[in-house]
């Protein structure tokens, strides 16, 4: 279970109510996250309080199961690796995963839609935005030399997309569902 980061609706699936207790959803799975943004989420800031949920995260530490990514070293995970952003909250962790010889990269709130692809369109929930604009600069530029395939967590309508660089900046390519590639 990778969580990119503790937001509410980031992780609250990795959690369930059972009674009057709290379970993991997956009791035989690793919850990963990382000793940074375990430290925010866990002692939160004001403005973004409401958006971590003690009884999302708490259990998780309790069930012996929280494993942190060390960040000084490169990706444990054989399978992908981890692009860290921390405009949008610290330590934010995007995914990187190899997958029919693409390199398929889970968004979260780095870019939550298509719609935010333009530097400038950076969400009201970012707590630096000028560091969010500074990341996603320099991902889509890399996505844009390499193809990645960019999979959105919160676009209703486009599932997947890849970018291009135009006279404007990075731009969306095509769009299309993960089930196509
Ligand atoms: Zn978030």
């Amino acid at each position: 279970m990778f969580l990119t980061h503790l937001h509410f609706d980031h992780c609250g699936g990795g959690v369930v109510r059972n009674g009057d207790k709290l379970e993991l959803t997956f009791p035989k799975a690793k919850y990963w996250s990382n000793s940074d943004h375990w430290k925010w989420a866990t002692e939160p800031n004001a403005r973004e309080k409401a958006s971590f949920l003690k009884e999302n995260i708490l259990p998780m530490k309790d069930s012996g199961q929280l494993e942190f990514v060390d960040l000084h070293q490169e990706s444990p995970f054989q399978s992908f690796d981890i692009f860290f952003a921390s405009g949008h909250t610290d330590k934010m962790m995007i995914p990187m995963i190899k997958y029919k010889g693409r390199t398929v990269c889970f968004v979260a709130d780095l870019l939550p839609s298509v719609g935010h692809i333009p530097l400038p369109y950076v969400m009201g929930y970012d707590t630096r935005p000028l560091l969010t604009l500074e990341e996603k600069e320099r991902f889509l530029k890399e996505a844009a030399d390499f193809n990645y395939v960019l999979f959105f967590e919160h676009d209703p309508i486009n599932e997947c997309c890849t970018v291009k660089h135009t006279d404007k900046g990075v731009r969306v390519d095509s769009v299309f569902k993960l089930s196509e590639l």
